[in-house]
């Protein structure tokens, strides 16, 4: 069945009310359905919290029951292998810092040039505090990592590889499935995958993807912020120390010790964020009737045609990826910001900067790009107003 693009942007009452923005920014967070909505409602007129006490059975309730919702999602290991995070970045924190204790100067960490700091401070930290060696791998002029490369840096010291699986920045995304055989065939290293620009652009199954860690936001997948996940296997996610202590990731307290839960509540002190993670269930449920595959498809289309008329523009560098819904731009002789503003006075919503990845930035040379994302409720018409804005633009900066 064709995507009803349509039926979708229908979802999403932003697109109802009076003079909102042309929404080209998908990539920092999506919008939000109707259902979020209603069930952040339907949340806050119940009382109480979860796991506590009897008389909160809806909720607890509700709340693993969103715990079930991702594991099938993800196709996680078990309910277990789902961990509460604030979100992408905390659940690559949990890791780096869960492994610290297993470190030592000898070990290596690969990361790659084009990660989100998110993905990249954590393990200078880890190494920083280590003594271990932090090895960035820098990526081709396409944005993939090249296999050979990767190859070569990989040996028996190799501890951790941390990849992000899409760019923020080009949308590239990396093949995972070839990349991990090799990884394991070079080294013992546990591999993180940042799934952060992942989770909304395509199924994913962690039965099949050798991964060992995999983290993501809700709030970039139609769900509410303050909400992630970190999952991966099982015998990974053991290894983790806890880095908060307090209620509910203790078994039995005493003066002088504790005894940690099991996962995944050992890795989820105090009172968890029961609104984002109920409201998430709703979101996951709704998105089941959708299929991704095609409104992938669709939103790859509307990119392509982005580029293809970004190329038009003589002085427009484009850094982009065909298989892609995310992609980068800068104009010869124009400064980012001035250019953002025109778009963004005219209504445009779309991200400049170095999006939180300063060293990729650099790689390319660049002082940093505009950002096109987008998702699939975006339609002929955004793009149409947005070349429209653009052309405006350049004819106040006196650039055809
Ligand atoms: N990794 C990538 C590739 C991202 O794009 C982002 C968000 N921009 C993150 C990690 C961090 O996500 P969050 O800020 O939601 O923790």
């Amino acid at each position: 069945m064709p995507f009803d693009n349509v039926k979708f942007r229908q979802q999403f009452p932003y697109f109802q009310q009076e003079n909102t923005a042309v929404y080209l920014d998908s990539a920092a967070t999506t919008l939000k359905p109707q259902v979020l909505i209603d069930a952040t409602t339907d949340f806050y007129l119940l009382g109480g919290s979860v796991h506590r006490s009897q008389y909160e059975e809806k909720q607890t309730a509700l709340y693993e029951q969103a715990r079930t919702q991702v594991k099938e999602l993800i196709h996680a290991e078990s309910e277990n292998a789902v961990i509460w995070t604030s979100g992408c970045t905390h659940g690559i924190n949990l890791v780096a810092n869960g492994l610290l204790h297993q470190f030592c100067p000898q070990d290596e960490i690969i990361i790659t040039t084009a990660e989100h700091h998110a993905n990249f401070v954590p393990w200078q930290q880890l190494a920083k505090k280590s003594g271990a060696k932090l090895v960035i791998l820098p990526v081709e002029k396409d944005g993939m990592i090249d296999e050979q490369a990767l190859a070569q840096v990989l040996n028996s010291r190799t501890k951790l590889v941390a990849l992000n699986w899409v760019s923020n920045i080009t949308g590239t995304k990396q093949s995972i499935a070839s990349l991990i055989p090799l990884i394991r065939q070079k080294s013992t290293a546990l591999v993180l995958v940042d799934a952060a620009q992942a989770i909304c652009h395509f199924p994913i199954d962690l039965q099949t993807a050798d991964i060992d860690f995999i983290s993501f936001s809700a709030h970039k997948f139609y769900g509410p912020t303050g909400l992630g996940v970190l999952s991966g296997k099982l015998t990974a996610l053991e290894q983790l120390q806890p880095l908060m202590f307090g209620g509910k990731m203790v078994e039995q307290v005493s003066n002088s010790t504790s005894r940690f839960s099991k996962l995944p509540y050992r890795l989820e002190a105090g009172t968890p964020n029961t609104a984002a993670v109920i409201v998430f269930c709703a979101v996951l449920t709704w998105f089941r009737q959708w299929d991704q595959i095609a409104m992938e498809k669709y939103t790859q289309s509307l990119a392509k045609q982005i580029v293809t008329r970004l190329q038009n523009y003589a002085l427009c560098r484009i850094f982009s990826s065909p298989q892609s819904s995310i992609l980068s731009f800068v104009f010869e002789h124009i400064e980012n910001s001035d250019l953002a503003t025109l778009l963004a006075e005219q209504n445009i919503a779309i991200r400049v900067g170095k999006h939180c990845a300063e060293p990729y930035i650099n790689h390319l040379n660049l002082q940093g790009t505009l950002r096109i994302s987008l998702a699939p409720y975006n339609n002929q018409q955004d793009i149409d107003n947005f070349f429209t804005a653009l052309d405006k633009a350049l004819s106040l900066l006196e650039i055809e």
